[in-house]
């Protein structure tokens, strides 16, 4: 199997969580490597969902002009680029980025043009997922899903619940899910990671979107798994990330291959490309050596997630022909 040459996917992917050391130091040259290390990137374990989540804004702070939001793209697409990425879903919330003056309209404008560039010069087809957070009011979140439809037929695709799952509830979320099924935009949600299946069930009851981030603690409950397979929900699964932030204490413990065998439909993601520091080609050797996953499996969750992809058909379908181009060495 040669891992660097397989074609893959990217679901499941925060903007906010992947500035290279290069491009941090860049745009602030104070952050040294061991600085780095220490404050920006996850290179190892946190304690849980809430530590990882302090570390967010050591990024997204250096994300607050239009050079900035542009250079990180760009940032992205050559990492993804090195892992032979065909097709990536990057997420962020526009809300976030407003330090500096600009408006969450200017800082989706500014990203969808950098993504219109990037993917030109990359060939790497892309969109674009409008973020609400937990602990944004309800009127943040329905800002964001007007977002997702004022940006609709650009590479922004679909609004996405992030963040601290188990420190907020969903209720001030949901308006802003409703208007987003009934304007027919895509959504997925964060559940099922921070907090177990009833998390999900929650989810799906209250937001009902077409997939769901992370949903890896659905295997908690066997009536969910069967659930998931049956109605062909999808999960975008981020197994190194899950146990960088310690969901789980190794990998050998993490149910992705469980849910693989129970027929889930998911995919293979790295969540961040700095928070957590991985990228696909070793989260796909880390799967390799620990479930025995060769060609057979991650080109099953590559074809997973371009059936789930927020995607027009014939796009769609010109990425699965480029799948299935590819000859197994
Ligand atoms: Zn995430």
């Amino acid at each position: 199997m040669d891992i660097a040459a397989l074609p893959k996917t990217e679901l499941h992917l925060h903007l906010d969580c992947s500035l290279s050391y290069d491009l941090i130091h860049r745009l602030n040259p104070e952050v040294d490597r061991a600085t780095f290390l220490r404050d920006v990137a996850l290179p190892e374990k946190c304690s849980d969902l809430a530590d990882f989540l302090r570390r967010v804004p050591n990024q997204m702070n250096l994300m607050q002009t239009e050079d900035a939001l542009r250079a990180t793209v760009t940032d992205l697409f050559t990492q993804l680029q090195a892992d032979n990425v065909i097709y990536a879903e990057i997420r962020f919330a526009p809300h976030q980025h407003q330090q500096q003056g600009l408006s969450p309209e200017d800082v989706v404008r500014i990203v969808n043009e950098a993504f219109d560039l990037e993917s030109a010069n990359t060939g790497i087809e892309s969109r674009l997922i409008l973020c609400t957070l937990r602990h944004f009011t309800a009127e943040a979140a329905m800002e964001t899903a007007k977002l997702v439809h004022l940006f609709q037929g650009t590479r922004v695709a679909a609004l996405d619940l992030a963040a601290d799952e188990a420190g907020f509830p969903i209720e001030p979320q949901v308006a802003a899910f409703r208007y987003a099924r009934e304007h027919g935009l895509f959504r997925t949600a964060h559940a099922g990671e921070a907090k177990g299946p009833e998390s999900v069930w929650e989810t799906l009851d209250r937001l009902a979107p077409i997939r769901i981030g992370h949903g890896v603690r659905s295997i908690e409950d066997p009536r969910l798994v069967n659930h998931l397979a049956e109605n062909n929900i999808h999960l975008e699964v981020c197994p190194a990330c899950n146990v960088m932030i310690d969901v789980y204490d190794r990998l050998e413990d993490h149910p992705i291959d469980k849910l693989y065998r129970a027929g889930v439909p998911l995919s293979i993601n790295t969540d961040g490309r700095t928070l957590p520091l991985i990228t696909q080609n070793l989260q796909y050797q880390m799967l390799a050596d620990t479930f025995g996953w060769g060609d057979t499996e991650f080109l099953a969750c590559a074809r997973n997630a371009l059936k789930a992809a927020f995607l027009p058909d014939n796009i769609r379908q010109s990425l699965m022909n480029r799948l299935n181009q590819y000859h197994v060495r």
